[in-house]
């Protein structure tokens, strides 16, 4: 059975121009040749730290932002080369839901009237069948139908997530982006966002890419999960593996700033120190070598390849 979605060599390049004639001088390599896949009712975590393309991969993917190069499959049909008109009836399937819900919901706009606008902009219903969609909706998030008539200042920055996802599912999607969702919340409430993405996949065999810079809420949600590290893909596996044995030094020090539940098991420590490097002029050979503490001469001149170490777990390290 084919992926619902198959992403190939993905990349997205940003000029930087100078001067009077605004001549390109270089360019931004966000995203540098990813490739993955999401099955039906599958979620894949997407991790890394800020600035390494995770947010740019995801609106390519939806074509949000045109990618540079590579190819997008939805149920096999390369959708990077479609039209605008034959490109919407299928973004009714591909949606997203973004990180800060108080900025992405117009505060003037009655939430109700908000999660129909895409049942209204698809000219699905009349205007009482899209009103009984939208309070079946709140009811699927956990809003009551009363709460149609608020403003978003109205609610809680969880229940404003929840008329985000409400909103993104009006339009009973296969396929859901979820950028950081739970970034900006309390942590009190994430888990039960968490929660009701994770009930909304059993329900309806939806399929996430799960974007976080944060490994312990993707450990909570991911099937599978593809690290990222400036603009690439460098470890690639089932959440079970990645998470008891991770091979590059990236994900093993992502990990180990991730609290361990049982305090008398320890994760290996390795911590990287510094920062992520610009994408406009990379480290040479393995972009991470400046950070690694295991890196040897090669690795400042020789990028490593994503390849496959064990069944579908790929990782991009010259030692492993
Ligand atoms: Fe570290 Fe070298 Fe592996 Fe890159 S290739 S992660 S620098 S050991």
């Amino acid at each position: 059975m084919s992926p619902l979605i198959e992403v190939s060599d993905l990349r997205k390049y940003y000029p930087i121009r100078k001067g009077v004639l605004r001549r390109q001088v270089a360019q931004v390599h966000a995203v540098d040749g990813v490739s993955f896949a999401v099955n039906e009712a599958e979620t894949l975590g997407l991790v890394g730290e800020s600035g390494c393309g995770k947010s740019t991969v995801g609106r390519a993917v939806l074509r949000l932002i045109e990618p540079t190069a590579g190819a997008v499959k939805l149920r096999g049909r390369d959708i990077t080369q479609l039209g605008k008109s034959d490109l919407r009836p299928l973004r009714r399937e591909m949606q997203i839901v973004f990180q800060d819900p108080f900025s992405s919901l117009n505060p003037r706009i009655r939430v109700g009237d908000i999660v129909g606008e895409p049942l209204k902009v698809h000219g699905i219903g009349d205007r009482r069948q899209r009103e009984e969609k939208v309070a079946q909706l709140f009811a699927r998030v956990g809003l009551r139908a009363a709460q149609m008539r608020n403003y978003p200042h109205q609610f809680s920055g969880g229940q404003r997530q929840r008329v985000s996802i409400a909103r993104a599912l009006a339009l009973d999607p296969s396929f859901i982006v979820a950028d950081e969702p739970v970034s900006a919340l309390d942590v009190s409430i994430q888990a039960q966002v968490i929660n009701l993405l994770m009930d909304l996949q059993r329900e309806s065999r939806l399929s996430y890419l799960f974007i976080s810079h944060n490994l312990a809420v993707v450990e909570h949600i991911a099937h599978r999960v593809a690290v990222m590290y400036l603009g690439r893909i460098v470890e690639y596996a089932d959440k079970a593996t990645l998470f008891t044995r991770p091979l590059h030094p990236y994900t093993e020090a992502l990990l180990a700033a991730v609290p361990m539940p049982d305090p008398t098991l320890k994760r290996q420590k390795r911590h990287v120190s510094g920062d992520v490097p610009s994408p406009i002029s990379p480290p040479s050979g393995c972009h991470f070598h400046p950070r690694c503490p295991y890196a040897e001469a090669r690795c400042r001149v020789e990028s490593p390849v994503l390849r496959e170490v064990a069944t579908g777990h790929q990782v991009a390290c010259h030692l492993r």
